[in-house]
């Protein structure tokens, strides 16, 4: 078998191209969506990240712009300027930059965001919402996961899924909204890796999802025959950019896999975008 490819690329098109639409009649009723990204010093990494952001904003007829504040500022100060943010009705949307300067709180200040602005999903009470069972704003690479998954046609009822990773943004939220669709799911982290018993749980899975960040920890030959594989992982590997799966040898056995890059990550962005316009829906329709 060789694996049919989840274009994660061409759906996040499909997706930008309704958003861009939305815009439109969002405007029409005088609402209009402005995303603010705030980024504590210079940092070339995520320069790559707000550029793009802003392109993509101006695509779709968002404003956006980029508050940084110096390198040397607190918490206190990081919290008192997105407390402003929240205050003000012109800003429907913001995004915090990661990483923050050592000895600044992350999910401290994440959790100052006002939830209904909180386009990543990442303030505590838009993550207990996603355990409830009642999302409102999904973190944006489990919302991609989740699309991909529909993009392959499964009813994931009852259906055996792998989660390798647990971290807070992608794995652990990615679990729950697995859960409320009645998957069987295991989740998967270092003390699974360091027993040895990754290979084990990877080649039960009808459908396995991998966000770990270390270059083709999957071996293509623990991939189950006809499984949906989606690999989140980014990793630079002499110059290359590579996933956590073999994508090669595991193409041989999937049904369905995504490719890195063009999976995940531009679905990813396109959520994000989502997320701008359903935030700005929240607090103004
Ligand atoms: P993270 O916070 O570093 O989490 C990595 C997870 O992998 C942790 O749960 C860790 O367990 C687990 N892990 C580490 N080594 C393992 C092993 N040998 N076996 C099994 N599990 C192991 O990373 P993240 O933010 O979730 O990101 C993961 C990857 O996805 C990165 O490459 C990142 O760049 C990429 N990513 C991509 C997108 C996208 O849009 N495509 C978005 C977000 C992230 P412990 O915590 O127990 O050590």
């Amino acid at each position: 078998m060789t694996a049919k490819i989840l274009d994660g690329k061409s759906i996040a098109g499909e997706i930008k191209e309704g958003l861009k639409k939305e815009v439109e009649s969002l405007k029409e009723k005088g609402i209009s969506p402005n995303l603010v990204a705030v980024q504590v010093g210079e940092n070339p990494a995520s320069a790559v990240y707000t550029r793009a952001q802003q392109k993509n904003c101006e695509k779709l007829g968002i404003e956006y712009e980029l508050h940084t504040l110096g390198q040397n500022s607190g918490e206190k100060e990081v919290i008192d300027h997105i407390q402003q943010l929240n205050q003000n009705g012109e800003v429907t949307g913001i995004i915090l930059q990661l990483p923050l300067p050592p000895g600044i709180d992350t999910i401290k200040v994440q959790s100052s965001i006002s939830p209904d602005k909180d386009v990543e999903g990442v303030n505590p009470a838009n993550m207990g919402w996603v355990l409830y069972g009642k999302p409102k704003l999904i973190p944006c690479t489990a919302a991609a996961i989740m699309k991909l998954i529909e993009t392959a046609g499964i009813n994931l009822y009852g259906k055996e899924v792998v989660m390798v990773g647990h971290s807070d943004i992608v794995g652990k939220p990615t679990a729950l909204l697995l859960l409320n669709k009645f998957a069987t799911i295991s989740v998967c982290h270092i003390a699974t890796g360091e027993r040895g018993n990754l290979p084990e749980y990877v080649k039960r899975a009808e459908i396995l999802i991998v966000a770990v960040g270390k270059a083709h920890l999957i071996k293509g030959d623990w991939i189950r025959e006809g499984a949906i594989v989606i690999d989140v992982g980014i990793n630079r590997v002499e110059g290359k950019i590579l996933g956590d799966v073999e994508f090669e040898k595991a193409k041989e056995k999937a049904a369905w896999i995504t490719p890195v890059p063009g999976g995940v990550g531009p679905l990813t962005t396109a959520m994000l975008l989502k997320n701008t316009l359903e935030a700005a829906q929240l607090q103004k329709l």
